[in-house]
């Protein structure tokens, strides 16, 4: 690894910790993206101390970490060096160096959620085998090695056929589509071939997408966040509802199905559950995140307990806190990148104003060094006291834009 930022004299050392007192808990964030950065945040308020392990000098986090280790988090020597100065090792992104987080476990460090459990959750297709041996409801789902097993699944799910890439996969850039037979060569390409490690899901045809976030305890106690809705832009995350307009039966049905998707995994830790909401009430997992997700972000202005100060308490072994809401509605917007570069920051800071000027809003901006198209720079989470109160809040910011909140 490479430079560190260090924000105080010293840098922290394990063995200097006292046993007892939050500020002398070390908590290292595999990761110092947006969501480290939140963690960072939450953290200053309990006066837990965050070091986080990013290649970026400039990452997310790196102004708010207690300390910035610069290096990869999918590098052997630079994370056990990272592991030897905290306390208790957790991720922000489920793409680490898996291998040795196990090996750091049989050595005695603590890591939460255990590492068998980023083991299942980084390969999407280990995932889904994961949990259909745990019964968990799922789309059907097949590996494929060749331009034949593509088509058998074809002839087996029909189309459109949704095509993955089991790893290295986040906000659908390891996903495609393809429409007809005919269209399986090209989308396999664009995912890199097969050799990337490519597995296909039937179609999932959902009337909405719904979110869980499920915090669990050192001590195994659960607690499910309301279930909320997600809206994704091409295959991004784009606005999330709190909580989802559906019925009681299910919201219920959902929060059974991501309770006990989440007690199939090991660890504490903050656990996000992806799910599908079908035509005849059917609810089917998508995928489960294991550590702060999106869908979750509006929970710092509308629960109790933000999923950030929830994603610490429970690693450190702490109570969990209350999940509830303590507003009647929330909407979070993803603020992507809309251009490259200069233009991109002014068009997003455009935004932003507009954000800052509506009532009960909330900007966060990650403070990303570079703005990319499509890139999630920020997110504005407005609270009120009906969703049609939210919602209306929603279009009067993005009524310059032409846009609409669905
Ligand atoms: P994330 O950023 O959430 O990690 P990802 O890259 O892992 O995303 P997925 O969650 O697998 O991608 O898929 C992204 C989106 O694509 C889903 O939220 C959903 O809208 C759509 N999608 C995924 N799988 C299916 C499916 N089997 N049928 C229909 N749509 C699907
Ligand atoms: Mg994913
Ligand atoms: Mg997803």
């Amino acid at each position: 690894c490479g430079a560190a930022r260090d924000n105080h004299e010293t840098s922290p050392k394990k063995d200097d910790a006292p046993v007892h007192g939050l500020s002398n808990m070390i908590v290292g964030v595999l990761g110092g993206g947006q969501l480290g950065r939140m963690l960072c945040q939450a953290a200053s308020q309990m006066g837990i101390k965050v070091m986080v392990l990013d290649p970026l000098e400039n990452c997310p986090a790196s102004a708010l970490a207690y300390h910035h280790m610069v290096g990869s988090f999918d590098d052997s020597a630079t994370v056990r060096e990272f592991a030897k100065r905290c306390g208790v090792l957790t991720v922000e992104i489920e793409h680490v160096d898996v291998a040795t987080l196990e090996m750091l476990e049989k050595q005695g460090v603590d890591c939460q959620p255990k590492a068998s459990t980023i083991r299942i959750i980084q390969d999407k297709y280990l995932q889904k085998v994961h949990f259909s041996q745990h019964a968990i409801p799922l789309p059907e789902f097949m590996q494929i090695d060749d331009l034949e097993g593509a088509k058998r699944a074809g002839d087996l799910f029909g189309y459109p056929l949704m095509i993955k890439s089991k790893r290295l996969a986040y906000d659908g850039r390891g996903n495609a589509v393809a429409g007809s037979v005919g269209e399986l060569s090209s989308a396999v390409n664009a995912l890199g071939g097969y050799g990337r490690g490519l597995y296909v899901e039937k179609w999932a045809p959902f009337v909405k997408e719904l979110a869980v976030v499920v915090a669990r305890g050192r001590d195994n106690s659960i607690v499910c966040y309301p279930v909320v809705e997600t809206i994704h832009k091409e295959n991004i995350c784009h606005i999330v509802k709190a909580p989802a307009n559906v019925t009681w039966e299910i919201r219920k049905r959902a929060t059974d199905v991501a309770y006990r998707a989440v007690s199939s995994l090991e660890g504490a830790g903050i656990f996000a559950v992806e799910l599908f909401l079908t035509g005849d009430g059917q609810i089917l997992l998508n995928e489960v995140a294991p550590r702060p997700h999106n869908s979750g972000h509006q929970t710092i202005e509308s629960c109790y307990t933000s999923q950030f100060e929830q994603h610490l308490r429970a690693v450190v072994g702490l109570p969990l806190g209350d999940p509830s809401m303590k507003v009647p509605a929330a909407i979070m917007y993803n603020i992507l990148g809309e251009d490259e570069g200069e233009p991109g920051f002014i068009l997003a800071h455009q935004l932003i104003r507009r954000a800052l000027g509506i009532p009960r809003a909330t900007v966060h901006w990650y403070d990303k060094p570079e703005i990319r198209k499509q890139r999630k720079m920020g997110h504005v989470t407005i609270v009120g006291p009906s969703m049609s109160d939210v919602e209306q809040r929603l279009k009067s910011m993005l009524k310059e834009e032409g846009s609409d909140c669905q």
